[in-house]
């Protein structure tokens, strides 16, 4: 019997090495059809204290700082390979507690193999720098890992996320704890199981679930952690950097976007419009880099318009297990959300071409949804997390950058040109950490991403993130003559 046959399933927090269960737990349900799928323990604030001395205890016995690089990235690799062997089951419960598509779910295993594979091949090339003092001193800078990383995960591609901070940090030798979102942690605390199989040291990985406002909240306000890996929401990032104040704990900080894609004249409307459906659509918009927004050069706009009403009108919304294109909203609550900035955009004078209204069916399913709305409108300027693209029009080059610059985010931004000159420039112009230029979410694993503004701070992905997980340190030596 696989994962979308058998019943309520339930799992528990992971904590230096063992499956530790907890009096409450939190109920977490397919929102393909709103029914109970399963329970996780939800950890105390003492728990959240175990799980943080654990992996103190394992940094102060150096088991994993002081692990031969090589022993790291063999580490690593063991890590990734039983990773990939629970694709299958892990993509089951995926699909089931988070309402993506099968494949899709079973992919997110393996992206997230791939991360430790990544960083399993950075593990042994760590080096720091000799600097010359001149005669009679000798200098020199390490990287040393930072001790505990706090890691903080959303519930959009929960697997996948937890290895691209857990992969670079455990690389470096680090010892981690994670608290997994309270929406999907079943899939995520299976990952416990591949630590346990590859043989990680005891504290080294410790994955906790909880409400944010209890275990996430005392886990970075916790006194004994060394750094902070945030990946959620603006609002949460805001109170969490709050809490870091205290102890001046660095953070890195992967928040929210509003992605404008700009579309000038001589684009590639196949490309476009493929770019719209994926950027869209994927995960039914709940994505941060979604293109959320598509501003298009003015002698196209008609054209374009008429182009992606037809192909949003085609798409199938249905349940992950049915591999439809566009899977259910994870909550009511966020689909509610989503009705009413669609709501609120139509109030403000905005057109929605098409959807804007959540589908009347058991599970929370919203129809891709285009909207055509002014620059200044809250649908253009707001994170709507959801299948909803705003569609804007501009005449100048100049107009079309202010338009796509002009919201408090920064995450992705995307070109679509066949000039060589002015994808380069456009991409120079558009503020974002990530400019695509006539492929959304083009790049990968290797290519450092993250935001500019409200979208956060620090670079997960490629060689540049693994020093996020790294302090430096200089060593200044006068020789004895
Ligand atoms: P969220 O901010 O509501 O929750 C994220 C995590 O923070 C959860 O584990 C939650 O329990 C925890 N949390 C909540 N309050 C907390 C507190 N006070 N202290 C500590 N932890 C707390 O976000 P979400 O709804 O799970 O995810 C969606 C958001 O995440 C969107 O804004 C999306 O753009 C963003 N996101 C960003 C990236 C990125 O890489 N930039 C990737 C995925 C998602």
């Amino acid at each position: 019997m696989n994962q979308l046959q058998q019943g309520v399933t339930h799992r528990t927090n992971f904590i230096n090495g063992q499956w530790v269960d907890s009096e409450q737990c939190i109920e977490v349900e397919n929102p393909a059809t709103g029914e109970l799928i399963g329970t996780i323990a939800c950890a105390t604030s003492q728990q959240v204290d175990e799980a943080v001395s654990a992996a103190r205890q394992c940094h102060e016995l150096r088991l994993m700082a002081d692990m031969a690089p090589y022993e790291r990235m063999q580490l690593l690799h063991a890590i990734a390979a039983q990773i990939r062997a629970l694709a299958k089951q892990g993509g089951e419960l995926l699909c089931l507690e988070n309402g993506k598509p099968l494949s899709k779910a079973e992919w997110e295993f393996e992206e997230a193999a791939r991360y430790f594979e990544y960083y399993a091949g950075m593990a042994d090339k760590i080096e720091g720098k000799s600097i010359p003092l001149g005669e009679g001193l000798v200098d020199f800078t390490e990287y040393e890992p930072f001790g505990v990383s706090a890691q903080v995960i959303p519930w959009n591609f929960p697997v996948s996320l937890v290895a691209r901070s857990l992969a670079p940090a455990l690389a470096a030798g680090n010892s981690v704890v994670i608290k997994s979102p309270e929406l999907t942690p079943l899939a995520v605390s299976l990952l416990a199981e591949a630590i346990v199989k590859a043989k990680v040291p005891p504290g080294a990985v410790n994955i906790i679930c909880g409400y944010g406002h209890e275990a996430g909240a005392a886990l970075v306000s916790h006194g004994d952690i060394d750094q902070i890996v945030f990946t959620g929401s603006v609002a949460t990032g805001q109170s969490i950097m709050q809490a870091a104040t205290e102890y001046v704990v660095p953070c890195v900080m992967e928040l929210g976007g509003k992605s404008a894609g700009v579309v000038f004249a001589d684009a590639d409307l196949d490309q476009v419009i493929t770019s719209a459906e994926v950027g869209n659509l994927f995960n039914s918009g709940q994505v941060c880099s979604a293109m959320s927004r598509l501003i298009v050069h003015e002698s196209i706009y008609d054209e374009v318009k008429q182009r992606l009403v037809t192909s949003f009108a085609a798409k199938s919304v249905g349940s992950g297990k049915d591999e439809a294109d566009v899977t259910p909203i994870l909550t009511q609550a966020q689909l509610d959300k989503i009705v009413a900035m669609c709501a609120g955009a139509k109030a403000q004078g905005a057109k929605c071409l098409i959807g804007g209204e959540a589908l009347l069916r058991t599970g929370y399913f919203m129809p891709p949804t285009i909207i055509e709305a002014a620059v200044d409108t809250e649908i253009a300027q707001q994170e709507v997390f959801g299948p909803v693209l705003v569609l804007m029009k501009f005449d100048s080059e100049q107009q079309a950058y202010a338009m796509a610059n002009g919201t408090d985010f920064g995450l992705v931004a995307g070109v679509f040109t066949q000039n060589v000159s002015l994808a380069l420039r456009a991409s120079r112009a558009l503020v974002a950490g990530q400019v695509f230029v006539n492929e959304w979410f083009a790049g990968g694993i290797s290519t450092p991403f993250g935001g500019v503004g409200k979208s956060g701070f620090g670079r997960e992905k490629g060689q540049e993130a693994l020093y996020n997980y790294v302090r430096t340190k200089n060593i200044a030596i006068r020789l004895t003559p």
